[in-house]
């Protein structure tokens, strides 16, 4: 219906304000033990599992940003454009406002490689992904590492929703595909001097011949190609037949960076279906609504360790039904 009669109606505070309230998160105060027990048992129980994947399953696998390890791969860079408030780590540095295309791709091929394309954290992705074999699975995920399919999980039952490192694009958008980068990187990377690539290496667009690149949702000139809206429709086949089965929400390190996209819609579906239920791990962020009860858990722990110890209670079960 196009015509919606609610946008007649007043704006009253209620209704302006959004329509959960606060109160209705909890940190779940039970025993670490006791809500690993629950976890894995809601997961026993349950035919399908929806992970869920933000960057804090990346930094949990061991993906490092910042620190030490900028320091040590970004030295090129610090000392060409100063430390300032960007050369800091990899996220701050890809805003960094670089003063030509040589400049802008010798950053980002580098940053591409060591972030994504070459990363391997892929150890506690297997111990997870072992731990549900025999489940229905698929991965919403805004990580554009690629860590869930290095680690075995089939392209076919993972959407990517936020592009890839591997991947370029116009910068305007100007036609909706993407190109594989990889090759190009690895020319970037070995001619790469004082920060800069040579000018022949600098990628155009093969359709306007305007600058090119990374293939990341950072604005609206993101392009979604034909493999990302294959991967969408993969997804709502997924969850069409999830119906009227026992399913689990893994949510896997999602903060507040763009919980639209995996974190409020968990909650959304976990209200709105009571054979949903809603695993959080997250370090910081593990408030569950209380009014999901004993379908929501929310533990709040490094999940290195959560994640290796919800294998082994699963693995405990199996065990000891054999
Ligand atoms: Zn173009």
């Amino acid at each position: 219906m196009i015509f919606d009669r609610s946008t007649k109606k007043k704006t009253t505070f209620q209704s302006f304000l959004s329509a959960e309230y606060a109160r209705d998160y909890i940190l779940q105060d039970s025993p670490y033990e006791e809500q690993i027990t629950r976890a894995a048992a809601l997961i026993r129980e349950s035919d399908c599992v929806l992970l869920g994947a933000g960057s804090g399953m990346s930094a949990a696998a061991g993906a490092q940003y910042g620190g030490r390890f900028f320091e040590e791969n970004f030295a090129e860079f610090q000392k060409a454009y100063g430390k300032g408030p960007y050369m800091r780590d990899m996220y701050a540095a890809g805003f960094y406002p670089f003063p030509d295309e040589e400049s802008r791709w010798g950053y980002w091929s580098h940053m591409a490689l060591l972030a994504g394309v070459d990363l391997d954290v892929t150890p506690l992705h297997r111990t997870l992904l072992g731990a549900l074999a025999g489940k229905d699975l698929f991965l919403l995920s805004t990580n554009v590492d690629g860590q869930f399919e290095k680690a075995g999980l089939p392209a076919e039952k993972i959407f990517a929703t936020q592009g890839s490192y591997n991947r370029i694009q116009c910068l305007r958008g100007c036609h909706p595909k993407t190109y594989d980068g990889v090759s190009l990187f690895r020319q970037m990377e070995a001619a790469r001097s004082d920060a800069r690539i040579p000018a022949q290496l600098v990628p155009k667009c093969p359709v306007c011949g305007g600058p090119m690149t990374m293939n990341l949702r950072c604005d609206d000139h993101f392009v979604q190609d034909e493999d990302w809206y294959a991967a969408e429709s993969r997804f709502s086949d997924f969850l069409a037949a999830t119906r009227g089965r026992k399913t689990v929400l893994l949510e896997l390190g999602v903060g507040y960076n763009t919980p639209t996209i995996i974190r409020f819609p968990f909650e959304k579906l976990a209200r709105q279906r009571e054979d949903v239920s809603l695993i959080r791990l997250s370090r910081s962020k593990a408030a569950v609504p209380a009014s999901l009860g004993a379908r929501a858990v929310g533990i709040s722990m490094d999940m290195a360790k959560s994640i290796a110890d919800l294998a082994a209670a699963l693995a405990e079960k199996d065990g000891s039904e054999q």
